[in-house]
């Protein structure tokens, strides 16, 4: 993996034709997949899915080498790519026209609604790489518009999103059109279980590329999470829009009911907002993106599914409005900031009793997310001023109109100049800086507080160390504390056995203690208790 990383694009074996065009996009070195996917891919001798998260440029993975391989001189198709989205297919095949440098590739998208007639006579005219949405692929193949029975390469891109969108049904329907020694290549950001039933189902044979975590995208993401309640949720997702100089940021809700109720209620208090999922037309997803990615609007409301067509840099923060449905969803979400070298935040929200989940997730995607609390108002008020403030001296060698210098003088005829100005700027800026737009967020009870013990959150651990080991209870208790920040108060019901010992300590409280009882090569000394 290591030396992966540090190849270079002409490393990987790619043509002059190609490192040219890599320049022109302005990518200094492959990501890890590009770099495991691309030589394997060169050699054309084995089918191939490659697995890694959202953003780390699977697409040119698998459309340089495919530029490469086209045969120019042939007119036949020879490369079909599949994508859950019209919004995909539209970008894979422009990341490949973008990629393809002079050598003379036809690529077309083909997806639903567009017109068919439009897409036939690009057809007829001869096509190397198709890239489509499964249910307007199968159409042509019905209509015999298009021939896939010769294709060199079949690519199922992004595909766990197109098993979620049940297209499972169409996907096996187009690989019946397919010949069977094509080169089966497949994509994906999660490697659920239906992926690998498919794999063995359709791909005899095949490497498996994985890059587990990709560290140059959540390395500059960091992560936190506020505990809110369900009622307050929105209010602190306003507070945290407002305390940013720029927020430029997706929101992950669960539901495309509580997508549009959360956008709705955004634009009613004046946030440049939008929605986006399923249920909202192709076309007007397309505008709401378009306006997103021209930053005419900053907050974007969507759910999983809608988001993954969406392949915007910059921004500035993801956040989970709800709570991910698993570990490889929210590392998917939070993949979305901190990319090409930018800074971004990932804020996920949590009710009182998702805390567990939270620490399942942290666990499974190996993150570390930090706790911290939604902004208070007057954290909000003075980050506004000194935006304010910052702005006033930024212009303050300028030189307005005459106009303003006499209106000046009139104000200051007579008064004190301190009192002018305190009542120009609260005359500009009181609205902006009133308190009154905003609701009441509750604290929410300090997680580690002792009454919560003996009720929901808690956990049984088992210590590896006993009696013969030379500990009594106030022993262990001691050992624990030195190395766990956990104060003695907290750990409960201690049963020290012969050989090993139980404790129990608040739910917060368990993953600090069993990170820092790892040991390198040995089981660690303190486990979760097994249920009995
Ligand atoms: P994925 O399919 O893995 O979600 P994409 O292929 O959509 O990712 O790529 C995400 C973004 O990263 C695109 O804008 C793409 O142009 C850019 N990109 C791809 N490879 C590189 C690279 N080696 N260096 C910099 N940017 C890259
Ligand atoms: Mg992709």
């Amino acid at each position: 993996m290591a030396d992966a990383c540090s190849k270079t694009f002409k490393d990987l074996g790619l043509s002059d034709n190609a490192l040219e065009a890599i320049r022109g996009k302005g990518f200094d070195e492959p990501s890890p997949i590009q770099a495991l996917t691309i030589p394997l891919m060169l050699r054309n001798d084995t089918n191939i899915i490659a697995q890694a998260q959202t953003g780390t440029g699977k697409t040119a993975a698998f459309g340089l080498p495919l530029i490469e391989m086209v045969d120019t001189g042939a007119k036949r198709v020879q490369a079909m790519i599949l994508t859950p989205t019209r919004e995909l297919a539209i970008q894979v095949s422009e990341e490949i026209n973008s990629l393809k440098g002079r050598k003379k590739i036809i690529t077309t998208p083909i997806y639903g609604g567009q017109s068919i007639d439009q897409q036939l006579r690009r057809l007829r005219k001869g096509v190397h790489i198709v890239v489509g949405t499964p249910g307007r692929v199968i159409d042509h193949l019905k209509r015999k518009t298009l021939n896939l029975d010769s294709i060199d390469h079949l690519v199922l891109d992004e595909a766990d999103e197109m098993l979620n969108m049940g297209f499972i049904d169409d996907m096996e329907n187009i690989m019946a059109y397919t010949n069977p020694d094509k080169r089966m290549l497949l994509f994906s950001a999660t490697m659920p279980h239906k992926i690998k039933e498919l794999a063995h189902k359709y791909m005899e044979g095949y490497e498996l590329l994985s890059v587990k975590k990709a560290p140059l995208t959540t390395s500059l993401t960091e992560q936190i999470y506020l505990e809110v309640r369900v009622s307050e949720k929105f209010e602190a997702l306003c507070r945290i829009i407002d305390i940013e100089d720029v927020f430029y940021g997706l929101v992950f809700c669960r539901t495309r009911s509580e997508v549009d109720r959360t956008a709705a209620h955004l634009m009613e208090r004046g946030y440049d907002a939008a929605p986006i999922h399923g249920d909202i037309s192709q076309a007007q997803r397309e505008r709401t993106l378009e306006k997103f990615k021209q930053k005419k609007s900053n907050v974007l409301v969507a759910t999983d599914v809608a988001a993954r067509g969406i392949d915007v840099n910059n921004l500035t923060h993801v956040i989970n409005f709800s709570l991910p449905q698993d570990p490889e969803l929210y590392v998917h979400r939070i993949g979305r900031t901190g990319r090409a070298g930018n800074q971004g935040t990932a804020i996920t929200f949590i009710t009182p009793n998702e805390y567990k989940r939270l620490m399942f997730i942290q666990r499974m995607a190996k993150s570390d997310i930090k706790k911290s609390r939604v902004p208070t108002v007057r954290d909000i008020i003075t980050a506004k001023r000194k935006k304010i403030h910052d702005d006033l001296v930024a212009v303050m060698g300028q030189n307005p109109e005459k106009q303003y210098f006499d209106w000046a003088k009139k104000l200051l005829q007579g008064n004190d100049p301190t009192d002018v100005l305190a009542v120009v700027l609260n005359y500009c800026f009181d609205e902006e800086l009133s308190t009154d737009s905003y609701g009441v967020v509750n604290e929410i009870e300090p997680r580690t507080d002792d009454r919560r013990i003996g009720q929901q959150g808690k956990t049984r651990l088992f210590v590896a160390l006993g009696k013969k080991d030379g500990y009594n209870p106030k022993k262990l208790v001691n050992l624990i504390v030195r190395r766990g920040s956990i104060k003695p108060g907290q750990i409960k019901e201690i049963r020290v056995m012969d050989t090993f010992s139980f404790i129990t300590v608040p739910f917060g409280k368990a993953e600090k203690i069993l990170n820092s009882f790892q040991q390198k090569n040995q089981k660690p000394l303190i486990t979760r208790a097994k249920k009995k």
